[in-house]
């Protein structure tokens, strides 16, 4: 049994507490390894001395806007910090480097506006409250300094704040951009130009990039159970400088869009914006369309949720179709982009009726009248569109076979279709937003902002979860190599010896989901290549292969599910969606029917297979697709200085001033922070610089004080009179391995 040195009676601590996370409270009774607790709600409760935290005493009221002030490092202490600051509105924290940000759910006075932005600008960090242009100036400086190039990657659950984080960001970016520009240009130019006309040219990039927001909301966002406005794709905006600090350009590059969502919605979600602002435009567009109420479509009306509070769908359709006029995209291709639109919402209206034998035919006339809806909006053949939701080719022997399908495969094959047109035009707008922006080869350095879906783990988990927690096993890995460095630096500028810290990373996780051959997502290629599999036989091979993994547990009686021990916990994956949802192909009729079609819009997002590709990517899936972009991510960041955000959602009824603490916890352990914390205390969690170390445990020598030291002796003599191992003493600074600084504590306590 080990003893602790740092719990007595009359400390005061944390202990684990199931409504609030932790309960603080003092200790009344120790009897062997067990502590007898006076709690502050007036209970006593029994805990093990293993269970319980000591408490600082001496922390400020309001909290610390830097989490390494504290000086007992762990779980309680950083939640309550949490918990002070957000009762006060103070919404960001440091852990360091690393900014923590807990959503407001309400607009903050005067936190964004352009008298905080000069503030900011050029201030040494950490001297101001903790903010997102704190971070920005940061990665800014750096880069105008050492001409690298930064990024910052903002991550949390849905629903915590990251797009508006980013959206922050790049405006603060797009102010430092303009800024230098018109400080660039000598006296006389800015006079001619006039400065701020000046900035406004070098701020264009970016305006627009932030200008594309709406546009790429209304197509890429949805209300969600988490959030009324969820991205449902993640993204990278990369911001290009010259030389001189100014924007020279910017790109946007977006990751797996969710795509079922398209025809599959359940309540009180909705499906993707732009089908209800269209279904809310002016009547000579709805008589066009053919649309009307929201209610009488399929892919809208499988949920009851139609209306957003707050939001005007009307003047929503204005404003998405004047910020695609500012990113250049012509009344021309408006009008298609909403045509498909509509086409799609037809297309979902398509029901199919047993024919002969086991084919299948359009239901009634109202099905027929959404199949010539559909045609006339895509512009093809509506006799081809019939054939190709309900028949596919099959080559046999030199032989072309037309097969019938069943309703419930032209059904699938109908989805397919919505799903496939969908997300091509999704792709076409990001393109065509990208074209608008401009991009600068002669860039020298960028700075990177990522916002991308954080960790998910809900009831019943699919592919798409299994590659969102995925990209966040290999963001962790990276967040992990870099508190590592970052921790290391210091030590080595103290010129203190770290030599024997251990570091656990994710490396097994990673090489479980992508190693080439053998890992999940190289199998599930295997069984998508294999006609004859099916996800029983999937889960089989991956039970087999895995039996004896760390990370992978097959659940008792599971006979198509399997569990992963991530770093945020564990998940458990339903495989049954899985073949068919990493299947990338283009059923061959669907491209067949739409490169043919008269619109050229259209037909442009369904370029002819050349002989060449069709040979090369014989089988292309999603899961590896999403791999190798991925990789291209990382390899981006890798070449980065990074800055990490992480976004909190206090509480999930989306409101102000409410602050669960479990529920924050769990987030803090799946954005790594608490993992940051634990690297830093694998080390040396307390860094006291030696003032602060005597004004605290000068009691504890009371000769030192008296005596003329020189304060780096008077703290060794203390810590040696302490008998304490395994610290260090650096150049400037005091490095406590956990606990000690508790244990300290507490013999100053008993002096006092
Ligand atoms: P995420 O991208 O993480 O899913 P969002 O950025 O869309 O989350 O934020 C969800 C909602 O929370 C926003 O629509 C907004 O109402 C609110 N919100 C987020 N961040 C802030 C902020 N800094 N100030 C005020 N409200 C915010
Ligand atoms: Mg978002």
């Amino acid at each position: 049994m080990e003893i602790r040195e740092d719990i007595v009676v009359g400390t005061h601590i944390w202990v684990a507490d199931p409504e609030l996370a932790f309960i603080d409270g003092i200790v009344i009774n120790i009897k062997g390894e067990e502590a007898e607790i006076q709690t502050s709600d007036d209970k006593t409760v029994v805990a093990n001395l293993s269970k319980i935290y000591p408490k600082d005493i001496e922390t400020p009221d309001g909290g610390v806007d830097d989490m390494t002030k504290l000086s007992y490092l762990h779980e309680p202490a950083v939640l309550h910090n949490l918990a002070m600051r957000y009762e006060n509105n103070e919404i960001y924290t440091y852990t360091g480097n690393i900014l923590i940000a807990v959503n407001p759910f309400q607009g903050l006075p005067n936190l964004y506006d352009t008298h905080m932005m000069e503030k900011y600008k050029g201030a040494p960090f950490g001297e101001l409250s903790p903010h997102v242009f704190a971070v920005a100036d940061v990665a800014h400086r750096a880069m105008v300094n050492e001409g690298k190039s930064n990024s910052i990657l903002v991550s949390g659950e849905s629903g915590s704040g990251k797009t508006e984080t980013t959206k922050m960001l790049m405006r603060y970016l797009a102010y430092l951009g303009g800024y230098a520009a018109a400080e660039g240009h000598s006296v006389e130019q800015q006079v001619l130009e006039g400065s701020s006309r000046c900035s406004e040219i070098m701020g264009q990039a970016l305006e627009n990039a932030i200008d594309s927001n709406p546009v790429l909301e209304a197509f890429g966002n949805a209300k969600t159970v988490k959030n009324n406005n969820s991205s449902r794709f993640g993204k990278f905006v990369e911001i290009q400088f010259d030389k001189h600090g100014r924007i020279s350009g910017a790109a946007i590059r977006t990751y797996l869009l969710e795509r079922s969502r398209v025809c599959q919605i359940s309540d009180p979600e909705r499906n993707y914006h732009c089908f209800y602002l269209l279904c809310a435009a002016p009547p000579e567009e709805i008589e066009k369309y053919k649309l009307g109420n929201p209610k009488s479509f399929h892919y809208l009306n499988q949920s009851n949720c139609y209306e957003l509070v707050g939001v005007n769908d009307a003047n929503e359709y204005l404003a998405t179709r004047r910020a695609m006029d500012i990113v250049g995209i012509s009344k021309t291709e408006q009008d298609a982009i909403f045509r498909v639109v509509a086409a799609i919402l037809h297309l979902g209206n398509i029901d199919f009726a047993k024919g002969e034998e086991d084919s299948s035919v359009v239901k009634d006339d109202e099905s027929k009248f959404h199949l010539n809806m559909t045609a006339e909006l895509l512009m093809c053949d509506p006799q081809a569109l019939e054939d190709a939701l309900c028949k596919r080719v099959m080559i046999a022997a030199e032989e072309v076979i037309k097969r019938s399908l069943d309703p419930l495969g032209a059904t699938v094959s109908r989805d397919g279709l919505a799903k496939t047109i969908y997300s091509r035009l999704f792709d076409w707008l990001v393109d065509k937003i990208n074209d608008s922006i401009g991009q600068d080869p002669h860039s020298k350095s960028l700075i990177g902002v990522l916002d991308i879906y954080g960790f998910e783990s809900f009831k019943t988990n699919s592919f798409e979860q299994f590659c969102i927690n995925f990209t966040n096993e290999k963001l962790q890995q990276h967040f992990n190599q870099h508190v590592f460095k970052m921790e290391q630096n210091e030590y080595t500028e103290e010129e203190i010896d770290w030599s024997y810290i251990e570091f656990i990373d994710n490396q097994d996780i990673l090489d479980l989901i992508e190693k080439k051959p053998g890992g999940i997502i190289a199998l599930l290629d295997e069984a998508c290549m294999f006609p004859k599999s099916t996800h029983e036989t999937f889960s089989q091979k991956l039970y087999q292969t895995f039996k004896d993994h760390k990370r992978f547990i097959k659940p008792k009686l599971a006979r198509s599910e399997f569990t992963i021990v991530h770093y945020a916990g564990e998940v458990q994956y339903q495989s049954d969606q899985f073949l068919d949802k990493n299947k990338d192909y283009v059923v061959a009729e669907h491209q067949h029917l739409l490169s043919a079609s008269n619109c050229s819009f259209v037909a442009g997002l369904f370029p002819p297979l050349t002989e060449e590709t069709t040979k090369t990517s014989k089988f292309s899936s999603i899961g590896s697709r999403f791999k190798l972009q991925l990789q291209q991510l990382m390899d981006t960041l890798n070449s980065t200085e990074p800055h990490y955000i992480r976004c909190v959602k206090p509480n999930t009824v989306l409101k102000p001033a409410i602050f669960e603490k479990t529920n924050v916890m769990q987030q803090l352990r799946s954005g790594g922070v608490l993992e940051a914390i634990r690297i830093k205390c694998a080390g040396y969690p307390t860094h006291k610089t030696f003032i602060e170390f005597l004004h605290r445990f000068g009691i504890l020598a009371p000769e030192t004080i008296k005596g003329n030291y020189e304060e780096k002796v008077a703290c060794k003599w203390i810590l040696e009179k302490m008998d304490l191992r395994g610290y260090q003493i650096g150049k400037q600074k005091i490095f406590l391995r956990a606990g000690q600084m508790a244990e300290l504590d507490a013999r100053r306590a008993r002096i006092l």
